[in-house]
């Protein structure tokens, strides 16, 4: 008898299913999958002249039956046993056709994604591997074989060529490695899970302790469990001998059959533009003290959440080119920001949904506004912190003095020639930043005169310049401030941001 028939009847006989069996053969053509049966039947008539297990008829009722719950109770009721294949654990059995596409399209749909197209990604049992293993082995000695795991044609590859012509069809959308929608299938067969732990148990916890320790040295993959890598070492690091000590070769037939659970993803979407904020009670991000919220609202939040609703996201992540306090505005053509869509059901594609969005968030609040909101890719919040500390922001603060100034006085403020500060780290922020002396560089200053005792400061810095502290000087700890240079004690009465000299993301003509 020559090699491929004594590897479908000895397959056969330890009841794997017509799909492994040719997988064992390495069969890589897609076809023969789809209808096992009628596509080789010549392989399969090898078994009623050998007088091995009787005729796959086991195989077509399991196939049409993917159920789990209809599964036992067609157990119970006495049928075949060893109807569920100890090679795939019953995934190309009976969870590989038609009815379980449309019943995994049905729980998809029901998420309510928008996809024009889709990708497949299958997680399979980690016990498929050691199974696989110790089926090889035990072909090779029985059979006098030299099979090895590589011939072996993997599940995947059968489960994807067989369900992704089903899942085209039923999606109505192409297949696509690139795509941005991904549809994730994990299979999971509790019965034999017993098998990843004692082989996981052998090579962590029963190596002898200098050995152990070693291991805890090397890696951290005891807190991880066991991974895919971690037993496919160890299935090439231990002896045949050992391994036989630990699992039954052949693997046992299991009871049950696998189950499986989706999750889909689809890759976040990048939103850039740039805001403006007119009060002086908001936060930039929520502020939340002690468990307590101090403002009801925040500039993140009056941006994203009506982003979120719109793109019916799972989450989102907000980020910006520098930020500004409470009380204090941004004005102009506003503050560069970058919104992560994390997960959304709901992708946008045009430039007319972008500015339907922006004047969503500007309907709803006054209190920010919203321009050149543009799709951007995945590498804008990079690019929005790019040399963030050498951009260049310009303010108006009102400053109020203790003793009265001319304009002859205010006029000492006035330069166009940079003045390097040395701020240490403002006494508001000790509690959160490290002690440390920054230089900081003021570009250029301009006043102007509100009345004795008041006037307008228009500075232009460089970013992260602390100017609340350049204008009161922070018990010294900012030195030149407005005091010293006036010989008086300054303080800021109001401040506005009024640029924020960065070209990205490019303006919009219509904003
Ligand atoms: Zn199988």
């Amino acid at each position: 008898m020559d090699d491929e028939s004594k590897t479908v009847l000895m397959l056969r006989s330890l009841r794997c299913c017509q799909r492994c069996v040719l997988r064992y053969l390495g069969r890589k053509n897609i076809h023969v999958y789809a209808n096992p049966l009628e596509s080789c039947p010549s392989l399969w008539k090898l078994e009623d002249g050998e007088g091995g297990p009787k005729q796959a008829s086991t195989d077509s009722e399991v196939v049409h039956n993917p159920d789990q719950a209809e599964q036992s109770e067609l157990k119970s009721e006495g049928s075949k046993d060893g109807e569920i294949c100890p090679a795939c654990l019953g995934i190309l059995q009976s969870l590989c056709d038609e009815r379980t596409v449309d019943k995994i399209c049905c729980d998809v749909e029901a998420l309510n994604y928008d996809f024009k197209t889709y990708m497949l990604t299958l997680t399979l049992p980690l016990q498929l591997d050691i199974r696989q293993h110790c089926l090889l082995t035990h072909l090779n000695e029985i059979c006098k074989l030299s099979l090895k795991s590589t011939d072996i044609t993997p599940i995947k590859d059968v489960f994807k060529w067989v369900c992704g012509r089903l899942f085209s069809y039923r999606f109505k959308v192409k297949f696509s490695p690139k795509s941005s929608f991904e549809v994730g299938l994990s299979f999971e067969h509790h019965e034999t899970q017993g098998e990843v732990d004692t082989l996981y148990d052998e090579i962590t916890d029963k190596e002898p302790a200098h050995k152990r320790q070693k291991f805890w040295k090397n890696s951290h993959k005891k807190k991880e469990g066991p991974t895919k890598q971690l037993i496919g070492s160890a299935l090439r690091g231990l002896t045949s001998r050992h391994l036989k000590r630990l699992l039954p070769h052949p693997p046992v037939i299991p009871q049950s059959g696998s189950s499986y659970s989706i999750e889909c993803l689809h890759e976040s979407v990048f939103l850039a533009g740039r805001y403006t904020k007119h009060s002086r009670h908001l936060s930039q991000t929520p502020w939340i003290l002690e468990g307590e919220r101090k403002t009801e609202s925040s500039v993140e939040e009056h941006i994203c959440k009506p982003i979120q609703e719109a793109l019916r996201a799972a989450d989102y992540r907000f980020a910006s080119s520098g930020r500004e306090d409470v009380d204090v505005r941004t004005l102009g053509r506003g503050r560069p920001f970058v919104v992560e869509v994390v997960n959304p059901r709901k992708n946008i594609v045009c430039v007319e949904e972008c500015k339907g969005l922006q004047e969503e968030i500007n309907k709803r609040t006054s209190d920010v506004g919203v321009r050149d909101l543009q799709i951007v890719g995945k590498d804008a919040t990079m690019k929005l912190k790019e040399g963030e500390t050498e951009k260049k922001k310009s303010y108006m603060a009102l400053v109020r003095v203790a003793s009265p100034v001319c304009q002859e006085d205010l006029d000492k403020l006035n330069t166009d020639q940079e003045i390097v500060l040395k701020q240490k780290t403002p006494i508001r922020v000790l509690h959160r930043r490290p002690l440390a002396t920054r230089e900081r560089s003021v570009h250029s200053m301009t006043t102007e005169r509100v009345d004795d005792l008041n006037f307008k400061l228009f500075l232009c810095t460089q970013a992260g310049t602390y100017i609340k502290e350049f204008v009161h000087g922070d018990l010294g700890r900012t030195q030149p401030n407005v005091g010293t240079i006036l010989n008086t004690d300054a303080d800021i009465t109001e401040l506005d941001v009024t640029a924020v000299h960065v070209d990205w993301p490019p303006e919009l003509d219509d904003s």
